[in-house]
């Protein structure tokens, strides 16, 4: 009897353990379906995320055709689908990947279940995350909720293996032989899905992952400085591939363990917050609805839509806000150090419910994941686990003068203000910038403001 692997969000075709454990077992027939639920929430028609996923696919599709195989591709509920299927094949086994956020263990649950029903085993297996919930727990065998003693840990879990990082080889010639018409390549997919074909700087696919990991390498020595200044390329620009799996958890920790510079280690923790904030989606699958500190539900930002909208519009009259956020629109991408100076602006300058940003940051990041983006956003508006105080406020123009210091992030984004000279750009006099927005809100004001719709959290300590 045959096996099915179940793709989602690991599409590449090495170091991959369900497919590994699935092409192990016996023939296997790999599939993905496109969940009419998550793609019904997907307003924009021309979402480059969806592309990407297809150019994933086309690579993967084009590596299996050349053994005889093909990736079965299928649109609808998955939990029709994956049973359905398991039962046209006759398969023993479904093989897929663990994912933590709460749809999609629910969702995983209903598969298993109507698998079981059929006689058919389901099987998951631990491959986006290095550590899991329970292999990285305090000495009293708690979850950690604070980053610091989480990450000494990890890191100690990982050197009693003797710092051994499993490779789950996939031996492609044990893929079941078959033609498939509707293929990724075959069908028009995009006028099935009602998707239009829409290309991002950062194509789909492990050869370009793989590229920009090599190309990376060389630079991580730096990464602990280079990683703070948006116009200058210091950081990965991996995340979207590792969102979507394109490179394995393990590939990125083989790389950020190869070198004992300062530059590596800082990357390597930052590949450990992402488990860190994995392992928190997945133990407090509350903080999807509202604070992990749930006494924070309790603060009531009045910012409104024009404050909202003149953030997302990048319309603010704040150069470096408005300079991030005309980029995100445009590329689908941020800078780290820019997430936290809007996210920190929306909810303690605007004073917009930091959900709101949470929700747009969804629509438009590429590489948009739950638990990095709720983790992120919880962290700027000090209402998640390990989060900056309250009282910590960013300050648009000195973060702008320290990590945009000649004004080249804006330049290129504010074309508004590309006359002004490093000293002005920052703060634009009006007189000198007539064709840019005034500022919305006054800093110094609405700063007063946050501290005071917080403090209600103080009265509720003493
Ligand atoms: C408000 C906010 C929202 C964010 N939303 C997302 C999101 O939706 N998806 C996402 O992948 N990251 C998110 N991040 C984290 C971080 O900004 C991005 O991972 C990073 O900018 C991606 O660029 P890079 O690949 O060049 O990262 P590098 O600096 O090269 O880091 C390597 C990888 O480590 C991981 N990583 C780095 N920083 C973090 C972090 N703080 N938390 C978790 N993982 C991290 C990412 O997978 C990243 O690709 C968010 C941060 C903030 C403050």
């Amino acid at each position: 009897m045959s096996t099915l692997c179940w793709v989602r969000r690991d599409l590449r075709l090495h170091d991959h353990a369900a497919l590994s454990k699935a092409l192990t077992e016996s023939e296997t027939t790999i599939v993905f379906v496109f969940d009419h639920l998550i793609l019904g929430k997907l307003k924009d028609k021309h979402d480059k995320r969806l592309t990407f996923i297809m150019d994933s696919l086309k690579e993967m599709e084009a590596t299996v055709t050349a053994h005889g195989s093909s990736i079965v591709i299928l649109h609808g509920d998955p939990v029709e689908e994956i049973p359905r299927l398991a039962s046209e094949l006759g398969v023993k086994t479904v093989h897929c990947n663990r994912d933590y956020e709460p749809y999609a263990k629910d969702r995983d649950t209903k598969v298993g279940k109507r698998l079981l029903a059929q006689g058919i085993a389901f099987d998951q297996s631990k491959d986006s995350v290095f550590f899991e919930k329970h292999e990285v727990l305090t000495n009293q065998g708690g979850v950690y909720k604070v980053f610091t003693p989480y990450k000494n840990k990890w890191i100690e879990a990982f050197e009693a293996t003797g710092k051994m990082i499993p490779d789950f080889s996939c031996d492609l010639g044990h893929l079941r032989k078959f033609k498939n018409s509707k293929s990724i390549t075959a069908f028009d997919w995009y006028g099935a899905l009602g998707f239009v074909h829409a290309p991002s700087a950062l194509a789909g696919g492990t050869a370009h992952a793989m590229k920009r990991l090599a190309d990376f390498d060389p630079k991580m020595i730096d990464y602990a400085e280079a990683r703070n200044f948006p116009a200058t390329p210091g950081t990965s620009l991996l995340s979207v591939y590792i969102r979507h799996g394109n490179v394995s958890v393990r590939d990125l920790v083989r790389a950020g363990t190869k070198h004992r510079s300062e530059g590596a280690k800082t990357w390597l923790s930052e590949i450990i917050w992402r488990d860190f904030y994995q392992m928190i989606l997945d133990m407090y699958p509350h903080v999807t609805k509202g604070s992990f500190k749930r006494e924070y539900d309790r603060v009531v930002f009045p910012g409104g839509a024009p404050e909202f909208t003149s953030w997302a519009e990048g319309q603010t009259g704040y150069p470096i806000v408005d300079a991030a956020m005309r980029c995100l629109n445009q590329t689908g991408m941020m800078h780290n150090r820019l997430r936290m100076v809007v996210a920190s602006f929306l909810c303690k300058t605007l004073l917009v419910d930091w959900k709101k940003g949470e929700h747009y940051f969804a629509e438009k990041l590429l590489d948009f994941d739950l638990a990095a983006n709720n983790g992120g956003w919880q962290w700027s508006a000090s209402t998640g686990c390990d989060a900056q105080p309250y009282f910590r406020i960013f300050n648009p123009y000195s973060q702008s003068e320290k990590f945009d210091p000649k004004g080249e992030f804006i330049r290129q984004w504010v074309p508004e203000l590309a006359h002004l000279n490093a000293r002005e750009i920052h703060k634009p006099d009006p007189l000198m910038a007539p064709g840019y927005v005034r500022p919305v809100v006054i800093y110094e004001l609405n700063r007063k403001r946050c501290l005071e719709l917080y403090s209600i959290l103080k009265v509720a300590e003493e």
